[in-house]
């Protein structure tokens, strides 16, 4: 099309039967203005899409017909020098074409939103402006008016969503099942909510309009890029070769090298790195809102892998969001129908090998699969929010049987019951209230009652964190950092937490009697926990020297396969007849 373009000289529109010929053949709707604005060329696509008969536009100021001063000033009207208007790129000048979405009213009121190829068809300024319309992605009924601002994005200027979704479905539609027809490229700034924190919401805009312009770059003409909100932003290929992925791939490789460039904002540079997921439709794979979740799915995982990385989505990745997604689905019921039980693992005195605890550790005993470890239903419990009822049933459960284990006497544990919280119960308004309650239903007392939050939950919002760990404190329970050393914990934080016991992550435990390097980092992490006024509780313990290594550092209490596995209340007592210090 840009070749018939090339070919439109004013001189030649008006003379050769050839570029008649091939205006009128054309598939697409074809206008053309003079310098002036005055419709001189209407094809017969033009007279159908737009509704104006030929006789009834030519000869008339565009401005009077399909571009109404309502719409804002028409991309056929020439601006100084440049030969489109100012939106458009230099190339146009050369008569190389510039494409631009541009919106229309069709003769029965409505508007159209289409994608057209501008050129000049003569030199200087006051040459005329032709141009193809086609890929009429969104024709608005009348009555139902789409504004240019209901398919942009106000901040960028690019299309939304709804444009995105729209876009998409047509490049589906018109895939006819080939696959790799159709490529979805989905892009996640890297950090850009600490920039927003840390620079200001301004300067977040001031970012994401620059991305969006660099994006916009490495898309170039025709391609289409689109803001799917917030950070994160989309670009649709097609190829009807099935060669889309290939499209897809230059243009993430530009992005990148175009991104990689830092910002330059208000005297500082910003350097920012993205994640991006790609999703091409193959067969049976292709309705649009599978490939946008295909994509998101892909971006997830590469956001997973630490950022600053591509992933296509795959066939594992497919099972693993068809599994996630089952998990998700059966553990709504899973509640309801009681599948989920706890196990205990004793927590042991090192000095005086005593059982001083238990922690409660969830299970789920599921109907198909057996019973099923926490590592495969708490992540995805966390991410749809279930892990709130599932996380007060197991506070419940566990204060309800140590309260059961004082009535039975000396034939139970009396000292604590350790229950893991996550990191979205932290964030729970309800929380504080939550455990009030439970402590009060089972009328277990609140010191018996030990809280385990992961250093990394801790750390992700640390500002907060302090101040509901502050109100569990008042309460009466205890607090214990879990999994210590495999996050990354602010120092000042950890001295202003109220915090009564440490947990040294089982990976350090492993290395004791295996490496000198190991023992030492053991003993300095006791070492700051005894600074701190806090307890230490080494987990994992599965040997006897690692046992001995740890009471030479004065660690306090051990966990681990050395003294119990985790096991189901009942058993623990039937197998240890456990005495329990209070
Ligand atoms: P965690 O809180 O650090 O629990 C300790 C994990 O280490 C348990 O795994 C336990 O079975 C395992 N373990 C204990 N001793 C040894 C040992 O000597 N060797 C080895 N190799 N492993 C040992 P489990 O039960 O699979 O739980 C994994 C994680 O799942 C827990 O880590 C905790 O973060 C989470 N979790 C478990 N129950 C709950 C719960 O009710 N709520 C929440 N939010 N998370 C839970
Ligand atoms: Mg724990
Ligand atoms: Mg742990």
């Amino acid at each position: 099309m840009s070749k018939a373009g090339r070919r439109a000289e004013p001189e030649a529109a008006a003379g050769t039967d050839r570029f008649a010929q091939l205006v009128a053949f054309c598939p697409d709707a074809y206008l053309e203005v003079d310098g002036a604005g005055v419709v001189t060329e209407w094809n017969p696509r033009a007279e159908e899409v737009l509704g104006w008969p030929r006789h009834e536009v030519v000869g008339r100021g565009i401005g009077e017909t399909v571009f109404p001063a309502e719409l804002g000033s028409s991309p056929f009207v020439r601006t100084g020098s440049r030969a489109v208007d100012a939106s458009g790129p230099d190339e146009a000048q050369s008569g190389g074409g510039v494409r631009r979405e541009i919106e229309l009213r069709h003769r029965a009121g409505h508007r159209i939103i289409a994608e057209g190829l501008l050129f000049a068809t003569g030199p200087g300024a006051d040459g005329g402006v032709g141009g193809f319309i086609y890929d009429m992605g969104e024709v608005a009924p009348p009555g139902e008016l789409l504004s240019h601002s209901d398919l942009h994005d106000g901040l960028t200027g690019l299309p939304n969503r709804l444009l995105f979704g729209s876009r998409l479905a047509d490049a589906v539609a018109t895939a006819g099942g080939i696959p790799g027809a159709v490529a979805v490229v989905l892009l996640d700034l890297d950090r850009f909510k600490a920039i927003n924190n840390s620079l200001g919401h301004e300067t977040g805009d001031q970012v994401l309009t620059a991305v969006a312009e660099r994006l916009r770059r490495a898309a170039g003409d025709g391609e289409l890029l689109a803001r799917f909100g917030g950070d994160e932003f989309l670009a649709l290929f097609q190829s009807q070769d099935g060669l889309s992925g290939e499209k897809a791939s230059d243009f993430i490789e530009r992005a990148r090298k175009g991104l990689s460039e830092p910002f330059e904002l208000g005297g500082s540079e910003v350097f920012l790195d993205v994640s991006v997921g790609v999703a091409l439709n193959t067969f049976g794979v292709d309705d649009p809102a599978t490939l946008l979740s295909n994509a998101e799915a892909a971006m997830y995982q590469a956001k997973l892998r630490g950022g600053s990385s591509i992933e296509m989505f795959g066939e594992s990745m497919r099972i693993e969001v068809i599994d996630r997604m089952t998990t998700e689905h059966s553990l709504h019921r899973a509640l309801e129908r009681s599948e989920l039980m706890l196990h205990y693992q004793p927590v042991v005195e090192i000095e005086g090998v005593t059982t001083v605890g238990m922690e409660a550790l969830v299970r789920w005993q599921h109907p198909d699969r057996g019973l099923v470890p926490p590592y495969r239903f708490i992540p995805v419990a966390e991410e749809s929010g279930l892990i709130i009822p599932i996380g007060a049933w197991v506070l419940e459960e566990a204060c309800h049987q140590l309260r059961d284990w004082h009535h039975q006497g000396q034939t139970g544990p009396r000292g604590s019951v350790e229950v893991n919280l996550s990191a979205r119960q932290i964030d729970d308004p309800q929380i504080v209230r939550t455990v009030e309650e439970i402590l009060t239903r089972t009328g277990l007392p609140p010191e018996h009652l030990t809280l385990e939050i992961t250093e990394s939950a801790l750390m992700k919002d640390a500002a907060s964190a302090l101040l509901v760990l502050r109100a569990l404190k008042n309460i009466g329970v205890l607090l214990a950092i879990d999994d210590f050393g495999t996050g990354y914990s602010s120092l000042s934080y950890l001295q202003r937490f109220p915090l009564d016991i440490l947990k040294v992550d089982r990976m350090f435990v492993e290395d004791l009697g295996v490496s000198a390097e190991g023992e030492e980092i053991v003993s300095a992490v006791i070492n700051l926990a005894h600074a701190l006024g806090l307890k230490v509780v080494a987990e994992g313990v599965e040997t006897t020297e690692q046992l001995d290594v740890l009471r030479s550092l004065h660690c306090d209490f051990a966990q681990g396969y050395l003294f119990s596995r985790p096991l189901p209340a009942a058993e623990l007592i039937a197998a240890f007849g456990l005495q329990i210090s209070a």
